[in-house]
């Protein structure tokens, strides 16, 4: 099968299954659960290489602390900043910090919130947020960031399907990222020789892709 259409179908099951999960949970309980969800993907992709599933998490995350800020489960809203140390050390030679010794220095927001019994702190980068944040000290605070060695990763589900429970319950929120039909994907992968064989191949996906298709996509295919 195509590789697309196999990537779709996939996320449909998660997506599917991380909605039969949050619907198992009470309001509140699946907060907190998506809260440890994202504390782990976090930490998952925490000082790896950018890849599409980093970019995923990052832009899922900008989103989820928007929803908690917003929420009114902000307790402590900072600004601060890290230094990128130059691997020179401050020279006064080196091209690459013109002698200062730091390379780069970003600029964050520090947010601790209260869910709960748990409290969770994550940093965004200063441009990503885009809503207005009421801080709750003046100090700029250099970041601190000493994390002990990699967590275990305690949730009963992979990293792929984690990401969707954080994806599925962003979606009940306006957020998140949709799937695009199944029709715009077939619309995609198939060329017009098939598009030619299509009474087969509608017969053939209503056959194998059940049940994770539902029947008013496969009526969708626009062929
Ligand atoms: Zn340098």
């Amino acid at each position: 099968m195509n590789d697309q259409l196999q990537h779709w179908l996939r996320q449909r099951r998660r997506q599917s299954v991380a909605a039969d999960y949050l619907l198992s949970l009470d309001r509140f309980e699946r907060l907190s659960a998506v809260c440890e969800v994202m504390f782990h993907l976090n930490r998952r992709v925490r000082d790896r290489k950018r890849s599409p599933f980093t970019a995923s998490v990052y832009r899922l995350k900008n989103q989820f602390i928007e929803h908690l800020y917003r929420g009114g489960y902000c307790v402590a809203a900072e600004r601060h900043y890290q230094q990128l140390k130059c691997y020179c050390g401050g020279s006064m030679w080196c091209e690459k910090c013109d002698g200062t010794g730091i390379y780069r220095e970003t600029r964050l927001y520090y947010f601790k919130f209260d869910i709960g019994d748990r409290f969770y702190v994550w940093h965004q980068p200063a441009e990503l947020v885009t809503w207005p944040v009421t801080l709750t000290t003046d100090t700029i605070r250099e970041l601190n960031d000493q994390i002990s060695a990699d967590l275990d990763w305690p949730l009963p589900f992979d990293v792929n399907q984690a990401l969707q429970v954080l994806n599925v319950y962003l979606q009940w929120y306006g957020m998140g990222k949709r799937l695009p039909s199944l029709a715009s994907v077939l619309r995609d992968v198939i060329g017009d020789d098939l598009r030619r064989r299509s009474l087969r191949l509608r017969r053939w996906l209503a056959l194998h892709l059940w049940p994770e298709v539902h029947e008013s996509d496969i009526d969708e295919i626009p062929f």
